[in-house]
Formats: structure tokens, sequence, C-alpha cells
């Protein structure tokens, strides 16, 4: 009750009997009774009314320390470290104890953690009373990149807080690779071309053979410029679907049809055979057409790209292969030949898969770069014919396809045995599912 209110009845209880004993001249003991229970009267009818919510919304004090607090610390994958008083570290939770391993309740924190930037960020915390934040690399266990912040609390005590930023970073890293390749790729084209607007139009501007030649080359640099722009456009689309796996019915023996005829024209102007092998009936596999064509199509183009006229390339469909069998990691080029999967396929228990392969007697990988193989702009040995029409993108958009259709790829290869690359797609098993 508040003063004002105490006030008020004791005035009732003292006043009330007086002008009782005055005016209705009753006893001043009787007077006194009245007086003590108006008073109470007073008190309950002034009493101050609290919400009908207050008692639900009543705040839970938040003890320091305490074991829900603890709790939450401790799974929390961020570092955290509490620091008391004379630098001494009163806390570290787990994550923090992983990259700090010496900790002690009351270690000096410059004894627990040796970056200087973090004990220069916390020095600034405290100097200034103000959250201060830093960044800086971890070189041990792994390399990784954190984020710290200082943030003085009360009592003169101080939380370090760390996030990790690895991932960010090595998405920004790729990000910055990718625009620097990109770049590199349109710009040798296109200084070709500029250099040959020159000549066209200083020297050579009489010269109609000169002309007809620097025309062809010009075509044909502006043709890479718009290969390169297609495979990109094509890689970032796969990318974007990428968490979407096809749903639709696809059948792979048709698509290899498909893609024979669309490249019969292209086998004959380079002297090479192909050798289809198809399956006896359709294989329905769970995909997205226009890409399975495009996986198909990579792998014969750079099959025929590196194949020396008059040889031949195989192309074959296994239809049903049990991911747990040893069919399905066979080394087609034999034992001794090395195969890495580029994409590894999943295994689910039961699955089954439809595997293409194309096989090529061309002078093979040598092993050092087969883990390489799939990365964008990646090439074996810059300068050859065959790499410079090429993007380096090829591969790079048959991962991309393989893993958004959470299907395998793989390579066997070796200078000299050729090279044989396969590609797992799982199979369609409910034939509830409509066509494309
Ligand atoms: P590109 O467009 O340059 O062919 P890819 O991504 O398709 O790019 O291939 C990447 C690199 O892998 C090629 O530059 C080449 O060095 C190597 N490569 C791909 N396929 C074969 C193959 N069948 N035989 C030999 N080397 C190959």
């Amino acid at each position: 009750m508040t003063r004002g209110r105490k006030i008020i009845a004791v005035m009732v209880a003292a006043m009330g009997p007086l002008a009782l004993v005055i005016l209705a001249k009753i006893p001043l003991g009787g007077a006194l009774w009245v007086g003590a229970g108006t008073a109470v009267l007073m008190v309950l009818i002034l009493r101050p009314v609290r919400p009908a919510t207050a008692k639900v919304a009543a705040p839970v004090p938040v003890r320091q320390g305490s074991n829900a607090a603890q709790e939450v610390l401790g799974i929390i994958p961020d570092p955290v470290i509490v620091v008391g008083a004379q630098e001494r570290v009163e806390f570290a939770n787990p994550a923090a104890c992983a990259i700090y391993p010496g900790f002690e309740r009351g270690i000096l924190l410059s004894l627990l953690v040796r970056h200087p930037e973090v004990l220069a960020v916390a020095g600034r915390a405290r100097m200034k009373g103000l959250l201060q934040e830093v960044r800086f690399a971890l070189r041990r266990p792994s390399e990784r990149f954190l984020r710290v912040m200082a943030l003085p609390l009360k009592a003169g005590r101080m939380a370090l807080i760390f996030q990790d930023e690895t991932e960010l970073h090595r998405a920004e890293h790729m990000r910055a690779g990718f625009l620097a390749n990109v770049s590199h790729e349109l710009r040798t084209p296109l200084a070709s071309l500029s250099g040959y607007i020159d000549t066209l139009s200083g020297h050579a501007k009489d010269d109609a053979a000169a002309q007809e030649r620097f025309l062809a080359i010009m075509a044909d640099q502006a043709a890479r410029m718009g290969r390169l722009i297609d495979d990109l456009l094509s890689l970032s689309r796969i990318e974007m679907d990428a968490h979407l796996a096809p749903k639709t019915q696809v059948d792979l023996a048709a698509a290899m049809g498909d893609v024979k005829d669309a490249l019969t024209p292209v086998f004959t102007a380079r002297g090479v055979e192909v050798n289809m092998e198809p399956p006896s009936g359709p294989v329905y596999i769970l995909g997205e057409r226009d890409q399975v064509i495009q996986v198909i199509q990579n792998l014969i183009d750079n099959a025929v790209k590196y194949t020396p006229k008059g040889k031949s390339i195989t192309v074959s469909i296994n239809p049903d292969v049990i991911r747990q069998s040893p069919e399905f990691d066979q080394k087609a080029l034999g034992e001794t030949v090395p195969r890495l999967q580029i994409v590894e396929a999943p295994r689910d228990p039961g699955q089954r898969f439809a595997v293409l392969e194309v096989r090529d007697p061309g002078p093979g990988i040598p092993a050092e770069h087969l883990p390489r193989l799939g990365e964008r702009f990646y090439r074996v040995e810059a300068g050859k014919t065959a790499e410079r029409t090429g993007t380096g993108l090829g591969l790079a958009i048959v991962k991309h396809i393989t893993n958004r259709h959470r299907g395998g790829f793989s390579v066997q290869s070796q200078p000299g045995a050729g090279t044989v690359f396969t590609v797992a797609f799982p199979l369609m098993l409910s034939q509830n599912l409509g066509t494309e």
C-alpha cells in the first residue's frame, strides 16, 4: 500500500469515531470499533488493483550461470568465453575449448588465447566499455576464419563471442575466383577479335585473301564466346535448381539416340566413329530430359574431341545396377588403371541406377589431374587445339547435373589407356508418374 493510502486510512480511523461521538452522541468504545472497521474497509477499497495478467507475465529472474543458460552455452556451436576480474577466465563453453584446449577456471586470458587480435579487441572493449569486434584466421587444426565480439558485461565481466565465418569466406573466395576466371576466358577471344579488327582496318584493308582468313578466325572466336556464355548460363540454371531433384520420367535409351542423331555430322566431320550400344528397351530414370541430354552430349563431345581421327568411341547403358553390387564400381579399363568418383552416388539401401558409359581410346588423363576434373575452367593441359576449342565447363556441368539428379559420376583414365566416364542416374521404380 502506498503512503497516501495509509494516511487516508489512519485519518478515517481517527476522525470517524470523533465525529460519531460529537454528532450522533454514540459512546466512545462503540465509535472506536466502527472507526477501525471503516479503516479496514478503506484499506481494502483503496488497495491497488493489479491487472489480471500480472501473475502470468511476472518476469522470472534469470540467475547468471543458471543451469538452463549453461546448457544452452554448452550446445551452441559458437565458442563463448567469459572473462572476470583481473583478466581471469571464468567460463569457456565446449566450442571455445575446442579451439583453446588449455581452459581451466581462473586461467589468465592471455595464457589461454594466444591470438593477438583477440587479446587486443578484449583490451579495447574493456577500455571503452563498448562492444568491439575483429576478424582473424585460425591456422590449426584446420584453416578457419572467425569473427570475435568482445562484449563488456556488468561487474567488470566481459564475454568473448566467436562466430565461424569460414563458409562465408570460402564462398566469397570462390565467387572472386570465378569472376576472375570468367573475365580471363572472355578476354582471350575478345583480344583476338579486336586484334583482327585492327588488322582488317589497317594493313589488310586491300588484301582479299587475308580478309577471308581473318574473318573465319573471328567467326570462330565469336562462336567460342557464345559457347562460353551458353555454358555459364547452363551452370547457373542447374545451380539454382540444385536442391530440387527431378521427379519426371525420362527414357535414357531414347535420350542417347537423340544425341546420336544430333551429333552425327560432328563425328563425321572429325573422322571419329561412334559406336552406340543401345539397350534392348526403354530405360526409365528420374530426370530432367534436357539435362540428361546435356550430360550425354558433353561426354560424347569430349570423347570425340580427344580421340585421334580414324579411331572409335563406345557409348553404352547398363540398365539396372544396384548401388551395393560390385558391378556398380567396376573398373572398365582393368584393376590397375586409376578410377575416381567425381560425384559419389547415394548409398540408400536397394537404390538402383542406370549407368551410362562413354569410353574413348584418346590420350588418357594423368592420375594427378583426376581429382580436379569437374572444377570450373580446369583443363589438363592448356594450349592444345582441343583445349582451345573447349570452354573448360563441360565436366563441371555434368558434375552439377549428376548432383542434382542424386546420381554418381566417375572417371577411369591413364595416359595410353584411354578414358571411361560413367554417370549413374537413379532408376524410376514406380511407373505411376507421367512422362515429360
Ligand atoms: P573442355 O571444354 O575444355 O573440354 P571439360 O570440362 O569438358 O572442358 O574438360 C576438362 C578437361 O578435362 C579438358 O580440358 C581435358 O583436359 C580433360 N578431358 C575431358 N575429357 C577428356 C577425355 N575424354 N580424354 C582426355 N581428356 C579429357
